[in-house]
Parts: C-alpha cells; sequence; structure tokens
C-alpha cells in the first residue's frame, strides 16, 4: 500500500480535516465545528466553492419543512417508495434510508443555526413523474439570494458563477425568478427590468466588480455557507491539494499530507478525514476508462480542478467503488477557450426545437430532465446530436447565452460565442447539408413534428404531457406549451454533446459515509460525500437538486459520526472554533 508513513511528525493537528469546499464539505465542517471540533478545510483550487458555487444551488430534498407553505404534503413512505424504484440494488438500502430520513433534519439544523436559507420551488416537479410517490413540486429547493458584502474580503476567493447562470454574463438570478423568465409566465418582462436596473444602478459595487453583489443560486449557497463557517473561525486554506492520506499501522486514516506553497504539510486529523473533493469529471484518462464512449473532459460543466484525485487514492487504499460508469449527464455545448462546458437545461423543452441524430430523426422526448437526455444519446448511438429550430423560436426564447433575438441585445455578447454557437441555413436541406446529416431524414421529421404541434399531440414521444415537460414551456403556448411548429427559415441548429454537471459514481460509502473497503468494512477516520462517493440514488436523477441535497446530507451525516462522543456531551450552543493557523 502506498500511502505516507504514519510514524513520520505532523506539522499541524485537528480535530477534522475537509478536503474540498464545496457544500458537501462545507456543511461536514460547519457541523463538526458546531460540535466543539476543531475544523480544517484544505481546496486544491485558487477560489473555494468548486462546481457548487457554480450550480443552481438547488436541493432535493423530500420531506423538507418549506413544502407546508406550498401546500403539498409528503412523507417518508413516499419518498422511500419514488426513490427506491429508481436505484433498485444500485445503492444500499440503508443509505437511501439515511438519505430521506436525515436530509430534511439537515436542512432545518442549517435553517435554524446558519445563514442558509431556501425557499421551495412549488412547480419544480420531480423528475419521474409516472412513478408512484412523485410530487409535483416542492421537494426541490432554491437559495435565497444573499448580499456578497456580508463576506467581507472572502468574497474575492469564492468561484465565481457559471457564466450560463447570468444574463449577458453579468446579471444573476434565482431558479425561481429563472422559471418566470423562460417560460415566459406574467411578469417576465418586469422581472427582467428589475433586475437589470438593480445590478446596472449598483453604482458603488459596480465601481468595484463586474459580479453581481447579490448572490444567488450556488453562490448564494455557498456564500451563505462561508459566513456561517467564518462565524465559527473556520479557515479555508486556498490552493493546497490533498496529495496522500496518512494511515497508521491498524489501516485507519489518521490524517493527509497536503501541498503548501509547493512543500508538502502534514495534517494530523484526530476525528478523520471528510473528503468533498467531487467526481473525475476533468481527468480524460479515467473518463475514458469508466464512463460510455464517446467522452471528453471538456464536454463537462463542472469544476476544471476536479479530476479524481481522492478516488484514486481511496482505491489505493482498498476502498471499494460503485456506478463509476454514471454521471449527473446533460446535454452540452463547448466553446473555445472557456475552462468548462455549457449545459442545455432548457433549451430543448421550449417550443419550436427538436433534436434529431445524424440521420435527421428525433429520437426521444425533448423535454425530458437532463440524465435522461443523455441517457437517450448513448441508447440511440447516432452521435453527434443536434439541436435544430427556426427564427421564431431565435426571436422568442434565449438560447445558451443569446438572448430572445427580438430583445435586439445579442451584440453585447462578444463576437467569437455569436460566430461559435449556431450553424444557419434559408432551409432544411441546406442546414443538413451544412451539418453533414441526412436532409431527407431531416425534413420528413420536421413535417412529422410540425402536424403534432399543430394538433398539441406529440405521437411519437408524448412530449409536454406532464408537469416536469411543462417547466420550461411557453404558457403562451397553445394547446400543448412545449410544442411549435419549425416552419419559419432561417433554420439554426448545434451540436449538442453526451456531457455532464458531475460523475455520479465514487468511492463506496455507509450511511454514515463512511468509505467501505470491498469486504464492507469501513476505513475507520475516512469519510467520503458530494461526487466522490458512489450516489445515494443510483442511475437516476431524482429531482432537481439531487446531487447537492444528498452531498450536503451525507457531508452533515458524516461530521455527526465523527464528531459522535462531542455530540453527546453537548451543550445546546458550543463557542466557535478558537482561530487554526
Ligand atoms: C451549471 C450547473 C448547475 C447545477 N445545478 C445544480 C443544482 O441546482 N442542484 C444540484 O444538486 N446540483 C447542481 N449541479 C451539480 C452540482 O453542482 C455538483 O454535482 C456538485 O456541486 C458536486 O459537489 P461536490 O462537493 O462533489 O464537488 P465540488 O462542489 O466541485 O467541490 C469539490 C472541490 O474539491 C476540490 N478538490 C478536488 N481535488 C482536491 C484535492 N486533491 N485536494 C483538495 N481539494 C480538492 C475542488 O477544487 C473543488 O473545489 C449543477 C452543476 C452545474 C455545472
Amino acid at each position: 500500500m502506498t500511502h505516507a508513513a504514519p510514524n513520520q511528525p505532523f506539522d499541524h493537528e485537528v480535530d477534522v480535516l475537509v478536503v474540498g469546499s464545496g457544500a458537501g464539505a462545507m456543511t461536514a465542517a460547519l457541523r463538526a465545528a458546531h460540535a466543539g471540533a476543531r475544523v480544517l478545510i484544505v481546496e486544491k483550487a485558487a477560489v473555494y466553492g468548486g462546481t457548487s458555487a457554480t450550480s443552481g444551488g438547488g436541493l432535493w430534498i423530500p420531506g423538507n419543512h418549506l413544502m407546508a407553505g406550498c401546500g403539498i404534503d409528503d412523507s417518508e413512505a413516499d419518498a422511500l417508495h419514488y426513490m427506491t424504484q429508481l436505484v433498485g440494488d444500485d445503492a444500499p438500502a440503508a443509505n437511501v434510508r439515511a438519505f430521506v430520513t436525515h436530509g430534511k433534519r439537515m436542512l432545518r439544523w442549517l435553517c435554524e443555526h446558519s445563514h442558509v436559507a431556501y425557499q421551495a420551488m412549488a412547480c419544480y416537479a420531480d423528475y419521474y413523474q409516472h412513478l408512484a410517490g412523485s410530487r409535483p413540486g416542492a421537494r426541490s429547493i432554491d437559495p435565497l439570494p444573499y448580499d456578497a458584502r456580508a463576506l467581507g474580503d472572502d468574497f474575492r476567493d469564492m468561484q465565481a458563477p457559471h457564466r450560463q447562470t447570468r444574463v449577458l454574463g453579468m446579471i444573476g438570478y434565482s431558479n425561481s425568478e429563472g422559471a418566470v423568465l423562460l417560460s415566459k409566465s406574467p411578469g417576465w418582462f418586469k422581472l427582467l427590468l428589475k433586475l437589470t436596473l438593480a445590478y446596472f444602478l449598483d453604482l458603488p459595487w459596480r465601481l468595484r466588480s463586474t459580479r453581481s453583489r447579490r448572490l444567488t443560486m450556488g453562490n448564494a449557497l455557498i456564500g451563505r455557507l462561508r459566513r456561517s463557517l467564518l462565524d465559527r473561525g473556520v479557515p479555508i486554506r486556498l490552493n493546497t491539494p490533498l496529495r496522500r492520506l496518512v494511515v497508521d499501522e491498524a489501516g485507519a486514516v489518521v490524517g493527509a499530507e497536503v501541498q503548501r506553497e509547493g512543500k508538502p504539510l502534514r495534517i494530523r486529523a484526530r476525528r478523520g478525514v471528510i473528503a468533498g473533493s467531487g467526481g473525475f469529471e476533468h481527468n480524460q484518462q479515467l473518463r475514458e476508462r469508466y464512463l460510455p464512449k464517446p467522452t471528453q473532459a471538456r464536454w463537462s460543466a463542472a469544476s476544471p480542478s476536479n479530476t479524481g484525485d481522492l478516488l484514486v487514492e481511496g482505491q489505493r487504499l482498498g476502498a471499494a467503488t460503485r456506478l463509476l460508469d454514471e454521471a449527473w449527464w446533460g446535454p452540452t455545448m463547448h466553446i473555445a477557450g472557456e475552462d468548462r462546458a455549457r449545459m442545455l437545461f432548457t433549451e430543448r423543452s421550449m417550443p419550436g426545437a427538436i433534436v434529431v441524430n445524424r440521420r435527421g430523426a428525433r429520437f426521444f422526448n425533448e423535454s425530458v430532465a437532463y440524465t435522461t437526455a443523455v441517457q437517450a444519446m448513448y441508447a440511440d448511438g447516432n452521435l453527434p446530436a443536434y439541436l435544430v429550430f427556426d427564427a421564431r423560436y431565435a426571436r422568442a426564447y434565449p438560447f445558451g447565452p443569446l438572448l430572445p433575438g427580438g430583445m435586439h441585445l445579442n451584440w453585447l455578447q462578444p463576437r467569437h460565442i455569436r460566430r461559435a454557437l449556431l450553424t444557419t441555413a434559408p432551409n432544411l436541406r441546406a442546414l443538413a447539408a451544412k451539418l453533414g446529416i441526412d436532409a431527407a431524414g431531416l425534413e420528413a421529421s420536421v413535417a412529422r413534428f410540425n402536424v403534432f404541434a399543430a394538433n398539441g399531440k406529440d405521437e411519437d414521444y408524448g412530449r409536454g404531457e406532464n408537469p416536469y415537460d411543462l417547466l420550461y414551456g411557453d404558457v403562451r403556448v397553445r394547446p400543448n406549451p412545449c410544442l411549435a411548429p419549425l416552419a419559419e427559415a432561417p433554420f439554426h441548429a448545434l451540436e449538442i454533446h453526451p456531457g455532464d454537471i458531475g460523475t455520479k459514481g465514487g468511492l463506496a460509502t455507509d450511511e454514515h459515509g463512511r468509505v467501505l473497503r470491498a469486504d464492507g468494512a469501513p476505513i475507520a477516520g475516512f469519510y467520503a460525500v458530494g461526487n466522490l462517493a458512489a450516489s445515494v440514488t443510483g442511475r437516476h436523477y431524482p429531482g432537481a437538486g439531487a446531487t447537492l441535497g444528498p452531498a450536503m446530507t451525507f457531508g452533515f451525516l458524516a461530521a455527526e459520526h465523527a464528531c459522535a462522543d462531542l455530540l453527546d456531551n453537548a451543550r445546546p450552543e458550543t463557542p466557535p472554533n478558537p482561530p487554526t493557523n
């Protein structure tokens, strides 16, 4: 076994060493610090927050305490039933139960003991509406915006939001606001105006930064967690990658060797190492070893510093793995020069766009959730796939970084982005020729789809027939908000890739987040959370927020396990950590 020698002296000592600074890791750090543990976070990147900071920040938490406010009830039995149908044998039943039971407890604890604050998304439906136990909304929750000023100088070190979650790359919006803007629900234009004016009229802040002071989505979640950690005196060491776990003679993890300012630094972790270092999204070698082909690191929308370091380290220590061929899939586009891909969360669903393969044929319901969309792409196999739409669609809806053409603002986008995005032609035949796909197939697919649009019924794939499909439909389009004909020239197409927002296979863990060996025994002192651990949701994506919800729940549970004796003896409130050097 290759690991750092246990007998060398340590340079530092803490109770809990947390690796990575995504939402799962930060939740673990906060829970442990509240229990009275001395906690240190080490982060490989030059900024904190990981992919979590660039995400929507949404959590999927069945039975959460905010659901009642939307008039949607829930029960552990229904949530378990829904999950069990999806997960099957792909995750241990005890882990599924732990998530359902403790997710809501984790959320309530955060809302009561930290700056974390959420609102339920009443219309954000679970992704598999046909399954018993699903809900039409409110298991998915949206972080409340946060004022960056509360972070002081620490704001500078926070990972900026993903480009795709800002209007014109600048103006942030919450998930709830995004749903209104995208579906053109009543009041959408007034809301856009309000957000735009608030951004540009925030003059003192504009002189300091182009980044918005009003943090939304993943930035709101990470900002709120960071403020809470600052209140507890928990430091984050940036540019400090973990290189090795330190293991004692009995095989327990007792610390780690990190790299700091070019030098190795040994940190003893008395109560354990909780690693939330992300998946292996940006490690091309590991992608090729484990994921279905074709696969490219540049098709991932996740953080480039997530290269599977702790997965490899865990495997060296004899950890078992599960689901390494899986990811939180999503169709993506990649623009040359950008360090990560952009997801197509909503564009497929808007009326007047279809997805076709090389034969010019549709092959699935374009309005399904993103993971299902990529599963359909791999199952069809006739890649690449293209999103095709007409001039009316381009005028009416945002597309990637482009605003609805009717707003006449796209000249504000850099020219290379405008050029990179679309292939355009005056008719479908010419478009197919430019793309190198079957022209007759494309013409036939569009003709057939246009009949479905006129009748409001997709006879082939049932698009627009359930609450999730309708989320990103256009409420003004009747009779089916997800269907409109592709009829007005010019026609546009974009190649879409089978990308991801993170890998979801990883180290096998138990219901406390402890990493397990092949024989099922835990590796003492070693916990894995977030995308480093094999997902509790198996091969499916139960609802929006199903990556962060479990990441934070198991971060919380891992900290409670590592600090169990402190919690047993805890006074109701423990004072903040003394500063750790
Ligand atoms: C545009 C977008 C929107 C999304 N929206 C949502 C959403 O609303 N809800 C949801 O549930 N999911 C969403 N996701 C997915 C979600 O963001 C990720 O699945 C999640 O953030 C993964 O969390 P993590 O803690 O595993 O990894 P991360 O948040 O990426 O954190 C891992 C951290 O570990 C650090 N690290 C890596 N290696 C080391 C090392 N050797 N030493 C020290 N540190 C290391 C990395 O630098 C990184 O900062 C979205 C993703 C994207 C791209």
